[in-house]
């Protein structure tokens, strides 16, 4: 860059930052210092609307030679209440409502139910003005692969009402390479995410409260002079505060990093006492014990989800926590339902074909026939469909079918495919199992139509319509699941995310669960992870977290002011 600039500049180029660009290094000389002279001009500075990166000392798991030890590493974080002030200081108001959209703040509670079983006894509720200061924020945690053998465990916020789509809305907070994580369940002192967390607890406390946090997370008094010690106990921007309204990361996530009861335990659900004996998660009957015995909001307060220090931030209570559509339905009942009708048209012979990869060739014409039918968009379709994808070719009847290789969005776009191709198997085959398949499959398709015309605060009907659907839904799938359990055969298979589905309307009530979806999320965890892995060169895994945050304060900072919202192909892999 110093080369061209120079060049240009030599050709008679008289602009002043191309002079600088050609100064650098002395003009080239000392190329070696030309990054660090950029990255402190630009990353370091104050003018950005990123955030300056809060940092502090955690315990990691540091390998050296064949040796690993537990030691205190500086770690780079970006704080809520600085991205406040950071995103607020130039008083720029198109990039203040692509993150915070603070104007949206009295729309959001005019529209919001007081109902909402997650308003009782919340302390948001106690906040004076609340409905009038206080912005809804979504917490999304997810690891991500960035080096090989090892991934990032990746957290950032980002409002409800932001007006960007993508995932450049995201703040992130922080992210923590897994092989430096000690896990320490009998000393906090030393558990690397438990001191990520205290201090993102402490953090959003503030934030909360709509202020600047007063001291250090230590309670240590802010460094004389500094910033942060202008702004301590100061309001945030206009008085407002940010509530954690949601926390949205994926099933095994909120199981494995916030001990949520979920598929590895006995009581396999923190909404309710459902189990694997005497209150069955998979009895999908309206009468099913355990929906009779779903906690209510009182019962909730009594009893919190987990003991996790996240439980701490004020107004975090149990319905924070959200059934993420993504995982819990298009990567979870969508594609069991896909994999079962696909499976039926190659090993059930319901497709055209004398062998098995005549029929699975017939299949793959017939969809994409189908899809072009129904004008499904390319950028929404499989790229190919192979028997691995719904089944082990090898032991077709030994493994239950469910899709798998594609992505969240393939799988909600092959599913109208699939129950055309549902329906015309009625057609040439009446019988109680292709109608069950059929009206499971546009049950589903319904589920979608509702959550994607409904906004944000679902209208008595279209709640109605949505659980209705749900039901339906889970009652001809649970009837297919029995018969083929009756028959011995491994088809149908009900996994805990039927069941956290069947709870979706208790929440879509009074958030459209689509809102909530962890799409950007999972998008912002593979830029993140992008960067982190360019980041490695020569760099240990335990202090990347300090180039990471100077890389991507100047790369968010230039998203962010030149409002670019630009062509970016959304990654939602799992
Ligand atoms: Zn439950």
């Amino acid at each position: 860059m110093q080369e061209i600039a120079h060049a240009a500049q030599l050709s008679g180029l008289n602009n002043e930052d191309i002079a600088y660009l050609a100064s650098l290094g002395t003009f080239g000389r000392h190329a070696s210092n030309i990054s660090k002279t950029l990255i402190d001009k630009y990353c370091k500075s104050d003018e950005l609307v990123v955030p300056q990166p809060y940092v502090t000392r955690v315990p990691m798991l540091v390998r050296r030679g064949n040796t690993e030890k537990v030691v205190l590493a500086d770690h780079h974080f970006f704080l809520p209440t600085d991205w406040v002030a950071s995103i607020t200081q130039f008083n720029d108001s198109a990039v203040i409502n692509q993150v915070f959209n603070f104007d949206k703040v009295k729309d959001f509670w005019n529209d919001h139910d007081s109902e909402d079983p997650k308003l009782y006894k919340n302390p948001v509720t106690q906040i004076k003005d609340f409905k009038r200061t206080v912005n809804p924020m979504l917490l999304h945690g997810d690891g991500g692969q960035f080096q090989r053998r090892d991934s990032l465990n990746v957290i950032s916020l980002h409002s409800v009402l932001s007006s960007f789509s993508t995932a450049f809305k995201f703040l992130f907070l922080t992210a923590m390479p897994k092989k430096c994580t000690n896990v320490d369940k009998r000393n906090n002192e030393n558990d690397t995410m438990y001191a990520i967390w205290r201090i993102l607890v402490w953090n959003l406390e503030a934030a909360f409260r709509g202020v600047h946090p007063e001291t250090q997370h230590t309670g240590e008094p802010w460094p004389a002079n500094s910033n942060r010690a202008r702004m301590a106990g100061k309001p945030l921007f206009h008085g407002y505060k940010l509530w954690v309204f949601g926390i949205n990361p994926d099933l095994e996530y909120l199981q494995n990093q916030f001990g949520l009861k979920c598929q590895s335990f006995n009581e396999c659900c923190w909404m309710c006492p459902a189990n694997k004996s005497d209150i069955p998660f998979t009895d999908a009957a309206p009468f099913a014990e355990w929906r009779k015995r779903t906690y209510n909001a009182k019962q909730n307060r009594a009893q919190p989800a987990t003991d996790h220090i996240i439980m701490q931030i004020p107004g975090v209570v149990n319905e924070t926590f959200c059934i993420e559509a993504l995982h819990t339905n298009e990567l979870g009942i969508t594609s069991h339902y896909i994999g079962n009708v696909l499976w039926d048209q190659v090993y059930q012979k319901y497709g055209a074909g004398k062998t098995v990869s005549e029929r699975m060739s017939n299949l793959w014409n017939l969809v994409m026939q189908t899809y072009s039918d129904l004008g499904i968009s390319s950028s929404n379709r499989l790229g190919k469909l192979t028997l691995e994808m719904f089944s082990d070719p090898s032991r077709p009847h030994q493994d239950y079918p469910c899709l798998s290789q594609s992505k969240a969005r393939q799988a909600r776009y092959l599913l109208p495919v699939v129950v055309k191709i549902s329906e015309a198997n009625m057609q040439e085959n009446p019988c109680t199992y292709t109608a069950l398949c059929v009206q499971a499959g546009k049950a589903l398709l319904n589920m979608y139509n509702v959550m994607d015309t409904a906004g944000m605060h679902p209208k008595p009907l279209e709640r109605i319509n949505f659980r209705e659907a749900v039901d339906i839904f889970q009652m001809n799938y649970g009837r297919l699941a029995a018969e083929s359990q009756r028959k011995e055969e491994k088809k149908w298979n009900v996994v805990n995310k039927f069941h956290y589905s069947a709870h979706s309307p208790d929440y879509f009530d009074f958030f459209n669960i689509r809102f909530c979806s962890a799409y950007g999320g999972e998008t912002e965890v593979g830029l993140v992870c992008a960067l982190g892995h360019r980041c490695l060169d020569g760099t240990p895994p335990h202090k990347i977290s300090s180039k990471l945050a100077y890389k991507y304060r100047l790369g968010q900072h230039l998203r962010l002011v030149h409002n670019a919202e630009v062509a970016f192909e959304e990654s939602d892999d799992d």
